[in-house]
């Protein structure tokens, strides 16, 4: 892992849109297409909508749910989004979505929405600044946060050692000894395919039990590289040189504290999905989730699709939240052109206006 060659201020500063339309043009306006979120759920949303002239204005967060850019800003090489046969850095993938958003006249947004009245019609969201947004249709695509140890070193060495993903940064660690955190169905995956890579996995739990379903724990029990520290909590995580290099834990029945060196940590003590603008008006699933009425990307309201990580707590990769991002789109675009069904779109169908070479 390196360096990252882009922050999330570069990631904005491509030349928004919005500056051909004053505040006031944006904010008189009834947009037919809104998107939450600049992550590659509501950046691929954007280029369809785009290209079917529905002049999409994307609202594309900066605090509140996560950077702007989303989760990939946060990371570097990302290496299996298809296309780049040599890897692309996670801002420069995002740059390059936003840059080819915005080539088809996608309007820009750069701060977060703090209130959404989506069952009202236009839908009508207020942002940080003030701003009232008005929408014949809205997509979501707000994303999730890694839930974090919040412990010293975290922040520090995150990307340099500490990641939330096995799917996407366990590659980088063969023959090493990483540390899972967690003891869930998820903690067992991680470890489980961290094998394939790392000499050593030690899963750390705060309890004496794992919570994780039993063919889940049978199958990390029987591989003998996964090592189970139980009653543990890593307080503090060490590096050197940006590169993490082990962890201070505690005992939680003795208190006793002890050293593991290790050279990644996996955090999978779940995710946080950024609902709670939406909370009480749009369902939600067990973990908070938005729930939409697969095959389609509607929600319970007509006119509001939800794509990317918020819906999504099974798969979470940018190429799959890029699926379902177009699949809003085309929604979107089928509601707005009065197509009927919308909320249970037909797979096979063909969008209402969408051209077809897209
Ligand atoms: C460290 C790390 C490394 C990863 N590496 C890979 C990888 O190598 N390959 C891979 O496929 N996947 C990887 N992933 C997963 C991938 O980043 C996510 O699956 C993907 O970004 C989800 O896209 P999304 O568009 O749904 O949401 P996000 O990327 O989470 O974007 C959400 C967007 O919504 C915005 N937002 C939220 N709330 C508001 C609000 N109230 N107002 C305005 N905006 C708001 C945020 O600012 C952000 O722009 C990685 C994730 C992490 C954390």
């Amino acid at each position: 892992m390196t360096d990252l060659p882009l922050s999330a201020a570069d990631v904005a500063d491509t030349g928004s849109a919005s500056a051909t339309m004053t505040d006031d043009e944006l904010t008189a306006r009834v947009h037919d297409v809104v998107i939450i979120g600049s992550g590659p759920a509501g950046l691929t949303a954007a280029v369809y909508a785009a290209r079917a002239s529905l002049e999409p204005l994307l609202i594309e967060g900066v605090v509140e749910g996560g950077p702007t850019g989303g989760q990939l800003t946060l990371t570097t090489d990302v290496e299996n989004f298809p296309g780049f046969p040599a890897g692309i850095m996670g801002p420069e993938l995002i740059q390059n979505m936003r840059q080819q958003a915005e080539r088809f006249g996608t309007r820009f947004i750069t701060e977060d929405v703090t209130l959404a009245e989506v069952t009202t019609t236009p839908v009508t969201l207020q942002t940080a600044s003030g701003k009232t947004i008005r929408a014949r249709s809205l997509i979501i695509a707000t994303g999730a946060k890694p839930r974090r140890l919040e412990v010293p070193g975290e922040d520090e060495l995150w990307g340099g050692g500490v990641s939330a993903c096995a799917t996407c940064d366990g590659f980088f660690f063969r023959d090493k000894h990483v540390i899972v955190v967690g003891g869930g169905d998820s903690a067992m995956e991680e470890a489980t395919f961290l094998t394939k890579f790392a000499s050593k996995v030690t899963v750390i739990h705060r309890r004496s039990e794992l919570r994780a379903s039993v063919i889940m724990q049978e199958r990390a029990f029987k591989n003998d590289r996964i090592e189970f520290l139980f009653d543990a909590e890593v307080t503090e995580i060490h590096g050197r040189d940006g590169l993490m290099t082990g962890v201070s834990v505690r005992d939680t029945a003795t208190g006793a504290m002890s050293e593991v060196e290790a050279d990644g940590l996996f955090l999978a003590i779940g995710h946080i999905p950024n609902t709670w603008l939406f909370e009480d008006v749009l369902d939600t699933d067990d973990e908070g989730y938005l729930v939409v009425d697969e095959p389609s990307t509607a929600t319970n309201v007509p006119g509001v699709f939800a794509c990317g990580d918020v819906m999504d707590h099974t798969y979470r990769q940018a190429i799959t939240a890029a699926g379902t991002g177009c699949r809003a789109a085309m929604d979107a675009e089928r509601y707005l052109a009065g197509a009927e069904g919308v909320t249970a779109a037909a797979p096979d169908a063909e969008p209402a206006t969408a051209s077809t070479d897209a």
